[in-house]
């Protein structure tokens, strides 16, 4: 969805999105995805964008390589600038960069590329390392078991520790 800054009515515009079309392809989802926007112009050349996603991701787990879900919710802000041609040829690649790079974007049309947006943020509410939770075992290295499981998962830590405790028995009668 494109939304060119003279839609924006001078008491801002909402919007509610229900068509999926811009969910990032790299990302599994379950359940339906919430989404609102609500666009202010500021000046001629000045867009305040607010923006609500509320989606459950599904991602894999980096240590153990199980699927869990993470719950993506929180309101976001971007600016968008519209720059003399001259100025965006610069920063254009630079656009969609980082987390602190959202929070401007120059433009050099006045118009905003929604889904866009939308996409990115969803990107950057994903952390770098994925990790189903905190006390994740992860897999044994030998046997590839989900210790997470149980101890029936894998047996290579029930061989390998039998004789220390051979020897604490040893030690201890
Ligand atoms: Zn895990
Ligand atoms: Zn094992």
């Amino acid at each position: 969805m494109i939304i060119q800054f003279d839609d924006i009515p001078p008491d801002g515009l909402r919007l509610v999105i229900d068509d999926l079309s811009w969910f990032p392809e790299e990302f599994d989802k379950k359940g339906s995805i919430k989404v609102d926007i609500e666009l202010e112009r500021q000046e001629n050349n000045l867009v305040f964008l607010w923006g609500d996603i509320r989606a459950t991701l599904v991602l894999q787990c980096d240590r153990c390589l199980e699927k869990f879900e993470f719950p993506l919710s929180g309101r976001f802000k971007v600016d968008f600038e519209l720059v003399k041609n001259s100025e965006t040829a610069v920063v254009a690649d630079e656009h969609f960069c980082s987390a602190s790079e959202m929070d401007t974007i120059l433009l050099d049309r006045p118009e905003i590329d929604i889904d866009e947006v939308l996409a990115q943020q969803v990107r950057l509410s994903v952390p770098m390392k994925n990790v189903c939770s905190d006390n994740c075992k992860g897999i044994c290295p030998q046997c590839g078991a989900n210790l997470n499981i149980g101890d029936d998962a894998c047996r290579c830590q029930a061989v390998s520790e039998s004789p220390f405790k051979t020897l604490s028995k040893l030690m201890n009668s």
